[in-house]
């Protein structure tokens, strides 16, 4: 900050003057600026929401509005005496009260009977009551007697946070306006503006975050952003603001929810270890996790999700939508239980070790583990208690089915691929061979199979490996979360996305004659299916069609 301005707080110097400057309350602004433009005035309005939302600095301009020399008006001119005082508080028409402070019904008394005066000079004698719930019985009586025959004159704006403290027979008698918590995307751009017009640099990044942290609270959004500008030195970056206010990045965020989606423990306590170090809140975490799991099941399900970013996008198009509905109602269960517990670090790190155990999209090597007849991957049951019951022979015959491996990862991992002409041009530019080339040199026991793979991005900008059928060995290397990070992190370099799933291709069906036909490779899936606890994620066509057993399809 420039220390030769003098500072003053931004949520006073852009307090919003007129209708179009307020921030996110669109619905009850029209509703406002049709009263002012039609003549049909109440006797009463109450304005509810959360503190900070625009409640009292709209009481303001609709008191402008009512009274302004040019007025009534929807956009009262600023300029005339009632204007004027209005905006600093000293018009003598307009009374704002504190009802927290008027609670004595000697007091109320008076303020009645001051109702019942003509203005002294403007269409309107207006009262401002904030936090109307606060008033005593016997001033809420005296208003009511006030309201019960109104005087044409006089108008009462009563702005609440606790709407609901308000006696029935007030609300009954006022137009009811609820002014909704505003969405951080939207505080963020409010932010933005106000930074540019103030002259103060911060990333957009930084402000986001400031953003949520004002939890759909304009006001509080602007004074944490004042304090944050206090201390900064120089441009506010996202990470002073993470730091500051004791927030997980974004960027760290993605990467918790890939190890999660990936099945790696691991990486959810040390992460656990790193937010306690950083003295990082956990209630402010796993609200961001919320969202950004809504905002990735958003996109999952097609509909407009604007703001998530391109890894996210690849998160969700690499998880099956019930990974994120499990995966987010933990979530949402840890976040209520976070204030009861007695080690709210330890109650986190469990949930967390709890998340990672639950994608369906088991990683290869866990797959693989599990058919060599190692302890079976430890995860909750699914669906109903009886798929898990499967009778030992059958598990034997599903550990013995080792020809037709191809089917089985077809099964648990969802596959996507680009058309041929999309891959060829993308592979054109010698970016897959150079992937490949620096894949093979990280991973030198898996290099030759690496080599033999196709690599295809989608248009999710996932890239896939897809190893020869039978590459099992290599398939169990690249599986692991520390290989999938060599990997990925070769393909940013080479300017992919980032996100890379290793796949093993479908057995040539029709040219190997050893192979089952097809008919009979569904139950066979079916069966490593419950064995492993997986579900079919999606079902796609292969030549030749592979149709879907049911129950009655099983050998017994
Ligand atoms: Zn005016």
């Amino acid at each position: 900050m420039n220390q030769e301005r003098p500072h003053q707080a931004l949520a006073r110097r852009y307090r919003p003057r007129s209708f179009s400057e307020m921030v996110g309350q669109e619905a009850v602004v029209r509703t406002l600026r049709n009263a002012l433009a039609s003549g049909r005035i109440h006797p009463a309005y109450i304005f509810s929401g959360i503190r900070g939302v625009g409640k009292t600095t709209a009481a303001r301009i609709f008191a402008k509005g009512l009274n302004c020399a040019n007025g009534p008006t929807p956009d009262p001119c600023g300029a005339c005496p009632a204007c004027e005082e209005i905006a600093r508080g000293a018009c003598l028409d307009v009374l704002e009260i504190d009802g927290a402070s008027h609670t004595h019904a000697e007091e109320a008394r008076e303020l009645m009977q001051a109702a019942r005066y003509m203005p002294a000079r403007d269409r309107y004698r207006i009262f401002i009551i904030d936090e109307v719930h606060m008033l005593s019985v016997q001033a809420f009586n005296a208003l009511l007697k006030t309201l019960e025959e109104p005087p044409p004159h006089v108008v009462f704006i009563l702005a609440t946070t606790e709407p609901h403290k308000i006696p029935e027979t007030i609300h009954s008698r006022a137009q009811h306006f609820v002014f909704r918590r505003v969405p951080p995307p939207r505080v963020a751009r409010y932010l933005q503006e106000i930074c540019r017009e103030a002259g103060v640099e911060a990333e957009p990044e930084a402000l986001e975050i400031v953003a949520r942290g004002g939890e759909g609270s304009v006001r509080d959004s602007l004074t944490l952003l004042d304090r944050l500008l206090a201390y900064a030195d120089g441009p506010l970056t996202e990470r002073e603001t993470s730091e500051a206010l004791g927030v997980v990045g974004q960027e760290d965020l993605l990467g918790l929810l890939e190890s999660l989606m990936g099945g790696d423990a691991r990486a959810a306590a040390s992460f656990v270890d790193r937010m306690r170090e950083r003295g990082q809140n956990l209630d402010r975490f796993l609200g961001d996790m919320d969202e950004t799991l809504r905002t990735a099941m958003r996109w999952k399900l097609g509909s407009d999700a604007p703001t998530a970013p391109q890894r996210l996008k690849a998160l969700s198009s690499g998880a099956s939508l019930e990974d994120l509905l499990r995966l987010t109602d933990l979530i949402a269960s840890t976040r209520q239980r976070l204030k009861g517990a007695a080690d709210p670090e330890a109650l986190v790190e469990l949930q967390l070790v709890k998340a990672a155990h639950l994608p369906n999209i088991l990683p290869l090597d866990a797959i693989l583990g599990a058919l060599a007849g190692q302890a079976p991957p430890s995860r909750p049951p699914s669906g109903n208690g009886e798929r898990a019951k499967v009778p030992q022979k059958e598990m034997e015959e599903a550990e013995e089915a080792e020809e037709v491996e191809g089917l089985r990862f077809r099964a648990l991992i969802p596959f996507k691929r680009m058309d041929e002409g999309e891959a060829a041009s993308l592979e054109s530019d010698g970016r897959f061979s150079a992937f490949k080339e620096a894949a093979g040199l990280k991973v030198p026991l898996a290099a030759s199979a690496i080599q033999a793979a196709d690599v295809s991005l989608d248009p999710d900008g996932v890239l896939h490996v897809a190893l020869p059928d039978g590459a099992l060995t290599a398939a169990a290397l690249l599986g692991s979360p520390e290989s999938r990070e060599v990997l990925e992190r070769s393909a940013r370099e080479l300017g992919f996305p980032g996100r890379v799933v290793v796949e093993v291709r479908e057995p040539d069906l029709q040219a190997a004659p050893k192979e089952p036909e097809g008919p009979k490779g569904t139950p066979l899936a079916e069966k490593v299916i419950r064995r492993l606890g997986g579900q079919v994620v999606g079902v796609r066509p292969v030549t030749p069609p592979v149709p879907v057993g049911g129950e009655d399809a099983e050998p017994e």
